[in-house]
């Protein structure tokens, strides 16, 4: 009776449709937040989302709603990341929902994440309620997006309301739809427990924090439970709903999205993914789970203060536990000590989570450029594995190498076509199909190299063709390329963490244009500092710093001590982003130049 009336879904939508700006809607509909306490995409609490404005990571909270028919329903909504880089945020959320609204710009129409998210939604068996948001815009063609949505989805459109999440148009009808056309939870209330977790947090008092959707059965505060997966067990302290603050309840049903604490202190026993029950009387055979997440680029990430290691690490794991995509192993360098190499699923990822390592455990970091997965095949049968160029084996030993390639659908307007075709040949692309998506839209497909993708490809896609162009990408497996390995060496050393390895048609220009880089990017010293790209013993390129004359602080006017203490602090700050490499300093930036010069 209970489960009725619940509504357990995700929002779901290409970047900036409007998936936050929606859920801000339904949270004030429901007078879920008093209106003095609203602010636009409430849900996106961290300060990282609100400075970006845009969504890293799914929330999930409960509304009341009173429905035409006078009865009252529970819904549990989760919003959603719409970029690329956290797709797996989606199909976490997605894996604990029973609907999904599909939110579709009425100006943009279906884009590449549009489409993306309802394959996420159909894989999940989930019933998709479409809605057409941004009708308040000039340019928007409700009419033709509603066509769009039919044609190139295959969803019925007929129904799918036309919103203004900004004007707060057609959230009534909203609502109403989702009580009518999205189903109530199944699931066995008297059965043993199983609950998949599907997201969690660290709380340095209550331990971790597991946020959970309740499949059969029911957990409560006191009741001894178990992850049957990692075998962990504990004693349930507190169950809840977050609307959108904690609220503590009694009980977690079959149907309900809420969070449970049992004084976790141990993170790795409470992974995303895992199913919990209870020891007593405890299911058989825990949920489906997640396909884990394979990382695209690698990065080396250092504490540039080496006595941090440690709490690095403390901090990995407990990011890990808030961002289940990550991943991270130890490692070590000649330049830069002890460090870890770590997994992300694109640029933006990578960003962040260096971003929220800084922000959120204080600690200044050195990363080393991203690199794809490589495959090096041996003459001995062999095959190795290489994440980090440095680790490439010697020319001779290798008989060839692959590397990964994806799959990619652009959508963009015919006039662009021509130049996002020349984009993607440079980029070493081969074209496969073309499919139009309206009379002046359509959809470029090519398969790629991911390292050629993943690095600067959509900056440049977004600016040849005036952010008209949207792009998802999925892995298509390895091919033989022919790639080398570039080696720096500074001062005559080599420093491992700059190696990097490239097709071999461009080897001699980048090894040109990265030796010119690091030449502006390393500081002088008092005597000349060579810096050279190789291939094996081979030099291909080479530059010099120029020693210095002069002490920098000794040209100040000594009448104005002042002036020179702050230049000194300003240099002695420079310092904690800076590795002292053999005898000279490489800044943060010489470790990613070799990004910029693709
Ligand atoms: P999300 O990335 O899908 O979560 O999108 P957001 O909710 O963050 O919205 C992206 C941008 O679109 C923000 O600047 C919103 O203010 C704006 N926006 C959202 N809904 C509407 C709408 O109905 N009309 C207009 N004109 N702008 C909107
Ligand atoms: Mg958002």
């Amino acid at each position: 009776e209970r489960q009725k009336h619940i509504r357990n879904f995700s929002i779901v939508a290409h970047i900036d449709h409007g998936k936050s700006t929606i859920s801000d809607r339904i949270l004030e509909a429901t007078h879920t937040v008093a209106s003095r306490d609203m602010q636009a995409q409430l849900l996106d609490t961290m300060d990282l989302e609100r400075e970006r404005g845009i969504t890293i990571k799914m929330n999930a909270v409960e509304v009341h709603y009173v429905a035409n028919d006078g009865e009252t329903y529970i819904f549990h909504l989760v919003d959603t990341p719409g970029h690329v880089d956290f797709s797996y945020e989606v199909s976490r959320s997605l894996a604990a929902a029973d609907g999904a609204i599909l939110v579709v710009d009425a100006a943009q129409g279906v884009e590449a994440q549009t489409l993306a998210n309802v394959y996420l939604a159909l894989d999940n068996d989930l019933e998709i309620l479409p809605l057409i948001n941004k009708i308040d815009l000039p340019a928007a063609e409700p009419e033709k997006v509603r066509a769009e949505i039919e044609d190139v989805i295959g969803l019925d459109a007929s129904d799918a309301v036309l919103a203004s999440a900004k004007k707060g148009i057609g959230i009534p009808e909203l609502l109403e739809q989702i009580v009518t056309k999205l189903p109530a939870p199944e699931g066995d209330l008297e059965g043993p427990l199983k609950a998949l977790i599907f997201d969690s947090t660290y709380d340095a008092y209550k331990g971790v924090i597991l946020t959970i959707r309740v499949k059969d059965g029911m957990v409560k505060p006191g009741d001894k439970i178990k992850f049957m997966n990692s075998g962990a067990e504990y004693d349930v302290t507190e169950v809840g709903v977050n609307s959108p603050h904690p609220i503590k309840r009694e009980y977690l049903v079959a149907g309900d999205i809420g969070y449970v604490a049992a004084s976790i202190k141990n993170i790795r026993d409470a992974r995303p993914g895992d199913t919990i029950t209870t020891v007593q009387n405890g299911a058989a055979e825990p949920l489906a789970g997640y396909k884990p997440m394979t990382p695209m680029v690698y990065s080396g990430l250092y504490p540039s203060d080496n006595a941090k290691y440690n709490y690095l690490r403390e901090a990995l794991e407990k990011l890990q536990l808030n961002d289940a995509s990550l991943e991270f192993d130890p490692e070590t360098s000649q330049a830069l000590g002890f460090g870890f190499r770590t997994g992300f699923l694109g640029m933006l990822h990578m960003d962040v989570i260096q971003e929220r390592l800084e922000r959120e455990f204080d600690l200044d970091l050195i990363t080393t450029a991203p690199s794809v997965t490589y495959h090096a095949f041996l003459k001995d049968g062999t095959m190795v594995e290489v994440d980090n160029p440095s680790e490439l084996p010697e020319v001779g030993e290798i008989e060839h190498i692959e590397e990964p390639f994806v799959y990619a659908q652009i959508m963009v307007p015919n006039d662009y076509v021509g130049a996002v075709m020349d984009l993607a040949q440079r980029k070493r692309g081969e074209f496969d199909t073309m499919d139009y998506l309206d009379a002046n839209r359509v959809n470029v497909k090519y398969y790629l190299p991911l390292s050629e993708i993943i690095f600067e490809f959509f900056d440049i896609l977004k600016s040849t063709t005036r952010g008209y162009a949207s792009l998802d990408y999925e892995m298509s497996g390895y091919r033989p390329s022919d790639l080398v390995k570039i080696d720096i060496l500074l001062n005559g050393d080599k420093v491992d963490a700059l190696s990097f390895i490239v097709h071999r048609d461009f080897a001699q220009e980048r090894g040109r244009l990265i030796t010119i880089k690091l030449k502006d990017l390393i500081p002088r010293r008092n005597f000349e500092i060579p810096v050279q790209a190789a291939i094996g013993s081979k030099i291909i390129a080479r530059s010099t710093i120029k020693a210095y004359r002069k002490d920098v602080t000794s040209k100040i006017h000594t009448g104005d001590p002042d002036r020179r203490a702050k230049l000194l602090d300003k240099q002695k700050r420079g310092k904690a982003r800076m590795k002292s490499v053999g005898t000279v300093d490489v800044p943060q930036e010489a470790f990613m130049a070799v990004l910029k010069t693709g």
